[in-house]
């Protein structure tokens, strides 16, 4: 039987209270110890007691602390710095990006090149199954949210609202937040913080050494495992399981590859029941596992993909969801739907049809009022519809010579004055919004007059 030696060593880490802080030294050299910094989880409470390590620098695969003392980054931060901590080409690229564009965002189909560029790049860069779209995100588990977010506007979109439980593994780490501390499968991210979520299912942990049967191979134990997946997914119904999330290898698990055939059985069950793969390769993507992705390693085709820390070596907070064009297809079509659905029930709320009656009255009669200029044929419309025509003489036979340029010239004259209006050749066209105000009816009114005198000063 082993026995613990008792050593004065600090235990950073501990996130539970166990007899190890006994051993914690009392040692604050730096005078850090009692500072005001909380981390994920509750380790940040615990910790704070206890004098924190304290980077200051880092150095190609090594960081320095405050008192100058070197480590070999065997994480690489956590799994991060995957070009080590001094990558002069990183910083270039961030210090031009920051001096030329700090920040923008992409929400009403704004965009930046650069992240134009990285989807592009992305997509490309993923070959296990085709990718048709990139989400960006700060981080692994943001992207983790993401993807439930993406499976549940899905799943809505395809009209089976019911379809939206989450099938993860114990174990398994998938991020910080609510939600994807949720899929985790790792007891103290749950404690204490009412986790998981109830949409929430883990399934078996892929560990051979440490949960296989005696005289059970690993294609065996695989096989149990996906007899026991099926299962799972038999008893709460398939049609209530919207996806399946994994790390190709486990990481923060303790580094668990799987067993051999694991992915391909388990692949199979979750085809059959139409449930989506999402692949975690927050760790393995980016050649942590000596090939570009985990997926190709253990030839998984997800549907959907999450990346981040060693995207940019850990430089940036960013992370990604890679969509398939399957399930890209069904977002793009019910984003239009949504919209379109949203506009319909504003239009009832809003009683639209009384509003345009309300107001295209005087809309329609301020603008008749011009019929009489000696250039304008004919005016018409009805409701929220305007057209004038320029011809001569009152006459549809005669119109101004095209090279005169008379609509084109109101158009701009209209453009000057501060109102937009459609040109096709002679002929005005307006169809303003249905929320247009009684003034400003009287505003365009106004403007369109004189944009049409400027155009009878023209015609002599
Ligand atoms: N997914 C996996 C597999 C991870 O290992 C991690 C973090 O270690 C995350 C997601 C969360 O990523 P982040 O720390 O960028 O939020």
């Amino acid at each position: 039987q082993k026995q613990i030696v008792s050593d004065q060593i600090q235990v950073r880490w501990s996130s539970t209270e166990t007899s190890l802080k006994n051993d914690i030294s009392a040692t604050d050299v730096r005078g850090y110890k009692g500072h005001d910094m909380l981390a994920p989880f509750t380790a940040g409470w615990h910790t704070t007691d206890l004098e924190p390590l304290v980077i200051q620098k880092s150095e190609g695969s090594y960081v320095y602390d405050v008192n100058g003392k070197k480590y070999l980054d065997a994480l690489a931060g956590l799994w991060c710095t995957s070009l080590g901590g001094s990558e002069p080409r990183l910083v270039a690229a961030a210090t031009k990006q920051l001096n030329e564009l700090p920040f923008y965002h992409s929400f009403w189909n704004r965009s930046t090149k650069p992240s134009l560029d990285l989807a592009k790049e992305l997509l490309d860069l993923f070959t296990a199954n085709k990718m048709a779209k990139a989400f960006f995100t700060n981080s692994g588990s943001e992207a983790n949210d993401t993807q439930v977010k993406l499976v549940w506007y899905y799943n809505n979109a395809l009209g089976r609202p019911e379809k939206k439980k989450f099938i993860a593994r114990t174990k398994s780490y998938h991020g910080s937040t609510l939600i994807s501390a949720s899929l985790s499968g790792l007891p103290a991210l749950h404690q204490q913080f009412d986790l998981p979520a109830p949409f929430v299912l883990h399934t078996d942990c892929p560990h051979y050494w440490r949960f296989h049967q005696p005289g059970e191979t690993e294609e065996e134990f695989s096989t149990r495992l996906a007899n026991n997946l099926e299962n799972l997914i038999l008893k709460e119904g398939p049609e209530t399981i919207a996806a399946f999330i994994a790390e190709p290898v486990m990481g923060a698990g303790g580094v668990i590859p799987p067993p051999a055939t694991y992915f391909e059985k388990v692949q199979a069950v979750l085809k059959k029941y139409d449930i989506l793969v999402i692949a975690d390769e927050v760790i393995c993507g980016f050649g942590r596992l000596g090939t570009m992705f985990g997926c190709d390693k253990y030839n998984i085709k997800p549907d959907l993909v999450s990346v981040a820390k060693a995207l940019s070596s850990g430089y940036m907070p960013i992370g990604a969801v890679l969509v398939s064009p399957e399930v890209s297809d069904v977002i793009y079509s019910q984003s239009n739907k949504l919209v379109a659905l949203e506009t319909l029930k504003i239009y009832k709320e809003r009683n639209i049809v009384e509003q345009v009656n309300r107001i295209s009255p005087k809309f329609q009669e301020g603008l008749k009022v011009f019929s009489d200029s000696p250039i304008i044929g004919e005016i018409r419309g009805t409701g929220l519809l305007h057209g004038t025509e320029f011809t001569d003489n009152k006459s549809p036979n005669d119109p101004f010579p095209p090279e005169w340029g008379i609509g084109a010239y109101f158009g701009a004259q209209c453009e000057k004055h501060g109102v937009l209006v459609r040109v096709a050749g002679d002929n005005i066209m307006m169809s303003p919004p249905y929320i247009l105000s009684l003034e400003e009816i009287d505003e365009l009114i106004m403007k369109y007059g004189k944009a049409l005198k400027d155009t009878e000063n023209r015609v002599e």
